[in-house]
């Protein structure tokens, strides 16, 4: 690792199209100053080259959270320590470097509004942060613990609960004061021991929420599951919809209509059904709330993706990883693969960089350009031909913060 100037050569996927042979010189400012195509015209120091080298914007997980927890597990995700959720995650967060992430964003956790911080002063290496600290939602929602007296889980909660538009006014401006830079809200509750999702906040309480996140200057977005939920969010003038389960060609309309970016979440309902080690403290529903999880989730990952490539939609990458054993923090592009059996390797990678940059409020990055952030990722292989060659072990160098970091050379330090 070093101060960087320097020039990449290889192939090159700029956000948009690919470029079979060029080069990316990087300045001592930590900007792009130069791309380039064809045959490297002149000659410079510091090049480096490879024989099968493919050059890309460095990734971004739209859509995770730092809980430095080991289970898919609500409880734990609420009861842990402060302390060792960040220790966690100071590892989690050289993970997600060295497997080409230079930009995620966490929806909803007590640490990283820190590790942000941490990492632009340069205590830790990692990727940026694009925090909501912690999340909203109704009390007595999808993730409160129900069985805790209502102030204990009220504390524990890594969401602030608030009722009526004011409360939620008054909790938007509380995040924004402890370093938000993302409005996250719970518009539906989830699965929890297999109930049905039910609608959360009020229409009045969803759009308080956007209008006074706006009024701030940050993007608000929304754990959406279910029809109601989701006309709400499109109403409320939200700015992405997380998950989306339910998604039907009409909503899925709207969706485009508004100009909402859609983060389907795939992977993570994929990790839950490997999930083992649950504490299972939260209530069960009996009769008719039960729902057929399983159906629900299938059809999410098939049918309601096709219905939104099939529309249009803005799809970008988020894993909802948590940092748990089945869905740890350096093998979140899995979600480009499972994206790319749908979208093709091309979108699924502008999902994850271009497309996703543009979703979360990135200026000046996500692309390969001159004058944006030299924030990029370098792979041996082709990922438009195997799009395994995206996945962490064939990542070679990242470059983040004007800093290049030789991947081969950390694998070797512990
Ligand atoms: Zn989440």
């Amino acid at each position: 690792m070093k101060d960087v100037e320097r020039c990449f050569k290889g192939r090159i996927f700029d956000g948009k199209d690919i470029i079979e042979e060029g080069w990316v010189g990087i300045g001592n400012d930590g900007l792009i100053s130069e791309v380039g195509e064809g045959k490297f015209a002149h000659s410079a120091e510091n090049i480096t080259e490879g024989r099968d080298l493919t050059i890309l914007p460095g990734l971004i997980d739209a859509h995770m959270h730092f809980f430095g927890c080991r289970y898919e597990d609500i409880a734990e995700w609420n009861l842990i320590s402060g302390e060792l959720a960040s220790v966690r995650s100071v590892t989690d967060m050289r993970n997600l470097l060295m497997a080409g992430f230079t930009t995620v964003r966490d929806l909803g956790s007590k640490t990283a509004v820190h590790l942000a911080q941490a990492e632009i002063e340069g205590d830790i290496i990692g990727p940026s942060v694009i925090a909501s600290g912690h999340s909203l939602a109704q009390t007595g929602g999808n993730d409160d613990l129900k069985f805790l007296p209502l102030e204990m889980a009220k504390s524990l909660s890594y969401s602030y609960y608030c009722d009526g538009p004011w409360e939620c006014v008054s909790a938007v401006r509380k995040v924004i004061r402890e370093g938000a830079t993302v409005i996250k809200v719970y518009a539906s509750g989830g699965f929890a021991a297999g109930n049905r999702p039910l609608p959360n906040l009020t229409f009045e309480e969803l759009k308080a929420i956007v209008d006074e996140g706006h009024r701030s200057g940050v993007k608000v977005t929304a754990h959406a599951y279910g029809e109601e939920a989701l006309n709400n969010v499109i109403d409320a003038g939200i700015d992405s919809i997380e998950h989306g389960i339910g998604l039907t060609e009409d909503i899925a309309e709207r969706i485009r209509k508004a100009g909402i970016y859609y983060i389907p979440t795939m992977s993570v309902y994929m990790a839950e059904k490997n999930n083992h080690g649950r504490l299972n403290l939260l209530p069960r529903i009996r009769g008719k709330s039960r729902v057929n999880r399983s159906e629900i989730i299938s059809r999410h990952v098939t049918k309601e993706i096709e219905i939104a490539q099939d529309v249009g939609l803005k799809i970008v990458m988020g894993t909802d990883f948590v940092g748990a054993k089945n869905s740890r923090h350096g093998d979140n592009t899995i979600e480009i693969e499972r994206l790319s059996k749908f979208l093709g390797p091309e979108k699924a990678l502008k999902s994850s960089t271009s497309l996703a940059a543009d979703c979360i409020g990135l200026d000046k990055a996500g692309r390969i350009r001159k004058g944006y952030s030299a924030d990029l990722v370098v792979v041996n292989g082709n990922p438009f031909k195997d799009i395994v060659k995206i996945s962490k072990n064939a990542v070679k160098y990242v470059i983040h913060g004007s800093r290049i970091f030789d991947i081969d050379a950390m694998r070797k330090v512990p």
